[in-house]
């Protein structure tokens, strides 16, 4: 039995060092940002574009911009901000992460002091609506290969901003359709004849009536699936000229001559270094998704917690949804992944802040990881948004697929999370790159990973860089006896163990099949990777359950109150068995557990279940997410919505049951 929990402290452990940035959302963010359901399109823009403005200037995505310009130098709060959006309106989140994220972001990341000072006041206010304009009808995962021109002409000292072809138009791009006047443009730097792969201008879109510039050409991407707030277009650039000074140069500039410098010769490093300093837009649609998620777990077992469907012979009451056992193999393990990944998600933040939070130089190496972990946890926590809101859709039955149950929208608006800020499965091959180079300076396009000799030569052992905890998470590992039937599957050494396990072994398997692709396959470097890709992306999957489970190991290790410590632990438990448990068929295959032992989880697993059940309510309200903001009318108190009816009695007659 766990004992009876403060929710305080259990709130107070998942709000986590950002919690004065949370609790100002709570506070301040009132039914006026909620969505609306049902509205057109053009409402829905109209009303987003007008809140954002009205977002009150202390909360908000603008805190990662330095003081000096209106933000807070806050980069860790700005995530929790977007999160914290998530909860209020993702289309408002969304359009903020556009402006503030990744167009502010881009400015301030590859921009240099003269843009800085000409434009991050207006942007952090509002004043200054932008685009990120970098994916094109064309490409958008394999972002190296842009069509778009950016040609330096020494006479003019101009920039010829060009689109040579519809499939090299600017497409899907926030804050185009309607909102924005100027753009952080992405195209191939030319000068003085030769090219020097992607960069980035600035470069005004709209004049101040919102007409476009001539050269400009706007379309809109027309009605979408979701976030009906954000105004998704196309924009294409007819021979615009662009100043010399419009080009972004922190990291490639060129003089008026057009001779072209930068700190980074290669130009495919220098375009991934480029790239590293926008991860925070990763990390905050990660974020998002999952607080997306605690929203739709929330609905669904505060639902299963009041509604009642069939009767039991022995019980004058139907039973209430969460009362099952299949209801509770729905919710739970889910429930369970949130936390671990909550954790997860707070140290990336934390490391985040700590790398590019700071005004001294970034150190590489970390940068790398950051960016490897990054990819990881959005893909992560985007997948499990979309398969987990989808369950709490299902969870609430006919109920959840009304508007008004908020259950449809969480669903559309966090749709698309698994394909931008980057496609998941993209993502992971990254994740796989890093672990199979181990963190080398090695770049390059995601398809071909370089030529085959670097497999065989360069493929070295796995990186075991760890989570935070590391001397914990190695002495819990090393406590576990030799024999694993001897040891209790709720272990905490054994699970650390058994994922590190896996992943290794994953690993060494890719590793393996890419060496001997790399001998019989030498002339044919894409068939070595493709034939092997499954496998690749098993290692990334692998690798991120294990860093999400060592974060929650972490995270449990920091707390102090015993009865938050002992419930966190037991889903924790339950976390690290539902991930064995659905890679049981890996487990079983390759000898790592017995057939005996792999029953003995899923019985584990429903012990768990029942032991949880008493807190699934608390497990929710940990989250914190104000009842206005849950916008849910099945979950308002209104009499008559609920059945209060016993089944009949010994007459035959219905019963009120007293409330
Ligand atoms: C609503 C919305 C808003 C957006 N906002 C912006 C924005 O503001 N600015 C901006 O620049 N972009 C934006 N985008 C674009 C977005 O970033 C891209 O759509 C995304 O990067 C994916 O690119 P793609 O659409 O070309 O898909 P593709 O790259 O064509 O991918 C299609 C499929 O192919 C698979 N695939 C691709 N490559 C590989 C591979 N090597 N191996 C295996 N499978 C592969 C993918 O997994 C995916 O399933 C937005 C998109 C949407 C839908």
């Amino acid at each position: 039995m766990l004992d009876h929990i403060d929710l305080a402290r259990l709130r107070d452990v998942l709000d986590g060092p950002w919690a004065a940035v949370r609790n100002a959302h709570r506070e301040h963010l009132d039914a006026r940002f909620l969505p609306v359901y049902g509205e057109t399109g053009d409402q829905a823009r109209e009303r987003i574009t007008r809140l954002l403005t009205e977002l009150p200037a202390e909360l908000g995505m603008a805190s990662a911009f330095p003081t000096e310009y209106g933000g807070s130098s806050d980069v860790g709060g700005s995530i929790i901000a977007s999160e914290m959006l998530a909860q209020v309106d993702l289309s408002l989140m969304v359009k903020a992460g556009v402006q503030w994220g990744l167009f502010g972001g881009a400015v301030a990341a590859l921009g240099t002091r003269r843009h800085h000072d000409a434009y991050l006041r207006d942007i952090v206010s509002g004043t200054v609506f932008g685009c990120f304009a970098m994916t094109e009808t064309g490409h958008g995962s394999d972002v190296q290969q842009l069509r778009t021109t950016c040609t330096y002409d020494p006479q003019t000292q101009t920039f010829d901003l060009h689109t040579p072809h519809e499939a090299a138009r600017k497409d899907y791009i926030g804050n185009a359709a309607r909102d924005g006047r100027m753009a952080v443009v992405f195209a191939q730097l030319i000068t003085n004849g030769r090219r020097h792969g992607v960069h980035a201008w600035l470069v005004p879109i709209r004049d101040a009536q919102g007409n476009p510039l001539p050269g400009v050409r706007i379309g809109d991407a027309g009605p979408k699936a979701g976030l009906l707030g954000v105004d998704n277009g196309r924009l294409t650039f007819d021979h615009v000229q662009v100043p010399r000074d419009m080009l972004l140069d922190r990291y490639g500039q060129v003089a008026p001559d057009g001779t072209y410098s930068s700190p980074i010769e290669n130009d495919s490093r220098r375009f991934f270094t480029m790239l590293g300093t926008l991860v925070r837009g990763r990390v905050s649609v990660g974020g998002a998704a999952s607080a997306a998620t605690k929203s739709a777990l929330t609905i669904a077992v505060r639902y299963g917690d009041i509604r009642r469907q069939f009767g039991t012979p022995d019980a004058d009451r139907e039973v209430l949804l969460n009362d099952y056992l299949a209801h509770q193999r729905k919710l739970l393990p889910a429930l369970a992944t949130t936390y671990a990944l909550h954790f997860a998600q707070t140290e990336l933040v934390a490391a985040l802040s700590e790398v590019q939070g700071g005004d001294g130089p970034v150190d590489e190496h970390r940068q790398r990881e950051l960016e490897s972990r990054a990819a990881g946890l959005k893909a992560a926590q985007t997948w499990h948004a979309t398969r987990t809101i989808q369950m709490c859709r299902e969870a609430c039955g006919g109920a959840g697929y009304l508007s008004e149950n908020r259950l449809p929208s969480l669903k559309a608006d966090t749709d698309v999370f698994t394909t931008f800020e980057g496609d998941n499965t993209v993502l992971l091959q990254l994740v796989a790159k890093g672990l199979l180079t181990g963190y080398r300076d090695e770049f390059g396009s995601l398809d071909g990973w370089g030529r085959a000799s670097f497999v065989a030569e360069q493929v070295r052992e796995m990186v075991l860089e760890r989570t935070a905890a590391r001397s914990l998470i190695e002495r819990l590992i090393s406590a576990v006896p030799g024999r694993d039937d001897e040891v209790a599957v709720t272990d905490r050494g054994w699970q650390l163990k058994v994922f590190e396990d896996r992943e290794k072994h994953l690993l060494d398997g890719a590793v393996r099949r890419l060496r001997n692709g790399a001998a019989t396959k030498k002339d044919h470097p894409f068939d070595i990777f493709n034939d092997v890709q499954d496998h690749v992306l098993a290692v990334a999957a692998a690798h991120i359950d294990r860093v999400t489970l060592e974060a929650f190991v972490a995270g449990i290790e920091d707390t102090a109150d015993t009865a938050v410590r002992a419930l966190l632990s037991r889903v924790c438990d339950l976390y690290a068995l539902s991930v064995i448990e659905t890679n049981k068929g890996w487990f079983l295959e390759h000898g790592r557990l017995t057939p005996a032992r792999s029953k003995a989880i899923t019985s584990v697993v429903n012990g768990l279940l029942k032991d949880l059940r008493p807190h699934l309510r608390t497990l929710v309200d940990g989250f914190a997410i104000p009842d206005t903001w849950l916008h849910c009318a099945i979950l308002r108190e209104e009499p008559g919505r609920q059945d209060t009816m016993t089944a009949h009695d010994a007459a035959g007659d219905w019963q009120v049951v007293p409330a």
